[in-house]
């Protein structure tokens, strides 16, 4: 199909009717952006997450995985600037009274052109008013001063006696604080030397000012994301490197490279020494996938200024006393899971003039690596037993219902690769057809070599 035609509400109506994602609180009127994955979504979600854990904690023997608390000290987000600084440049329409990022205005106002990752709020402010930018809602320009808004979600606890007074707690609004504070755990625990890197997969939380786009910008999200330690002299050899395996983890995963580019930011952190996006054409545009950061030492040393703990590191062969430099490279598993989708979506035209649509996700990524399919009701005892004996070792689908093209079609629209069709010769000689998603040509196996067969394929 012609890819520029894919609008994101194709890919939500499939999302809900094949049960990849539903809206959140969905019997309530929904919950605005938040997202609830459904039978298939889940399975998704899972294997790209595996993917991404079995690319780089599995693999990389100086890699090791925590799962850190969401619930932290207050003081992680002191250490950290969250609770100073983390802000978004937030403007309200006066006239409509809706809430609007500057910067994304501005983006958005200039088609792209410019970038407002440099600017300060004056700059910003400046900009709107000799371009005239109205709000993209009510198209009047009638702006409230651009103010900071911190997106960190707060909750309470009372943390000393039994009093009525409660103390701020906050939903990590990234899980990266998880790594750093573990850093002399997991070096004590795994005789681990830097250089070595932390990794962690797990929820996040930020009240963006601007959500939407379906999965692109939720308030409650899921990253991927590894922290390497390392001396200052190698940081910029890690940044690279981390960039390469980013960039090689998400074409294996299916998106096309043409689709895929980098992006330097134009304004770094103050603390930063480089930062990079791998941005993916996603059907609302060009927009960032993840980030790889060298961060210097700024991390540890602000850990170690507000716990107290020293977190330099002495490097056991050179006796050098140091700081380690953090490297980060962070991918939301959300975002991932939606550019998959615009990538694997299709609609092909077949020869008897009917369209189908067709997931060509990898196999591996496939929420079901098979169905099985009796093609008639009274052959389902069978089919029973051979969805018996392969859900042993992958997740497959069991359908008898409906005519076997519709449920073919069926299987196409959720990715499934193989499809295993029971008929009465299978009751003869124990032999099915497999059918391939994206050929469609069908082969006649013996049920016994039915599990090597779809396991040679599905490997990542
Ligand atoms: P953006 O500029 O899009 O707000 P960011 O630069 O703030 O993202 P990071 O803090 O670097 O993002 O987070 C790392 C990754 O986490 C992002 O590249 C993205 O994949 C994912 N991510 C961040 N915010 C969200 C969100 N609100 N919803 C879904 N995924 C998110």
């Amino acid at each position: 199909m012609d890819k520029s035609k894919l609008t994101m509400n194709t890919l939500v109506n499939l999302c809900k009717n094949r049960g990849f994602v539903f809206q959140g609180s969905d019997i309530y009127g929904g919950f605005a952006n938040t997202w609830d994955f459904g039978p298939v979504g889940v399975e998704l979600k899972n294997n790209i997450k595996r993917a991404w854990w079995k690319r780089f904690v599995q693999e990389d023997p100086d890699t090791y995985g925590v799962d850190a608390a969401i619930l932290m000290n207050p003081r992680v987000w002191e250490a950290s600037g969250h609770v100073q600084n983390f802000g978004d440049p937030k403007m309200d329409c006066k006239n409509c009274k809706t809430r609007h990022r500057a910067d994304t205005i501005i983006e958005n106002f200039s088609k792209g052109t410019v970038s407002a990752e440099g600017m300060t709020d004056a700059e910003m402010e400046k900009y709107i008013e000799e371009h005239d930018v109205k709000c993209p809602n009510c198209g009047k320009r009638d702006w409230t001063p651009i103010r900071k808004f911190n997106p960190m979600f707060t909750t309470s606890r009372n943390m000393v006696g039994d009093g009525d007074q409660k103390d701020i707690v906050y939903l990590r609004p990234e899980t990266c604080q998880g790594e750093y504070v573990n850093f002399a755990n997991v070096r004590g625990s795994a005789r681990a030397k830097v250089p070595f890197a932390i990794a962690q997969i797990g929820k996040s939380f930020r009240n963006e000012i601007t959500p939407g786009n379906f999965l692109f910008r939720t308030i409650e999200f899921e990253q991927m994301e590894l922290q390497m330690f390392c001396h200052f002299n190698d940081a910029m050899k890690f940044y690279e490197s981390y960039k390469e395996k980013a960039l090689n983890f998400v074409v294996d995963l299916g998106l096309s490279r043409e689709n895929l580019r980098f992006h330097d930011h134009d304004k770094l952190a103050h603390y930063a020494k480089a930062a990079c996006d791998i941005q993916y054409k996603f059907p609302i545009g060009w927009q960032e996938l993840n980030g790889i950061h060298n961060r210097g030492n700024w991390d540890l040393s602000r850990h170690t200024e507000y716990s107290g703990k020293n977190m330099e590191y002495m490097d056991p062969f050179t006796n050098e006393k140091f700081m380690p430099n953090v490297v980060e490279y962070s991918i939301g598993a959300d975002r991932l899971f939606l550019a998959i989708l615009s990538e694997a979506y299709d609609e092909e035209v077949l020869e008897n003039g009917e369209t189908r649509v067709v997931l060509h996700l990898k196999p591996f990524l496939a929420p079901y690596k098979v169905a099985i399919l009796p093609l008639q009701k009274n052959l389902s005892e069978k089919a029973k037993e051979v969805y018996a004996k392969l859900s042993k070792h992958f997740m497959c689908d069991y359908d008898e219902a409906g005519s076997i093209g519709k449920r073919y079609r069926r299987e196409d629209e959720i990715g499934t690769p193989y499809c295993v069709t029971i008929d009465f010769d299978t009751l003869e000689d124990d032999t099915v057809t497999i059918r391939d998603r994206d050929t469609m040509q069908q082969i006649r196996l013996k049920v016994d070599e039915l599990e090597k067969y779809i396991s040679e394929k599905i490997n990542f």
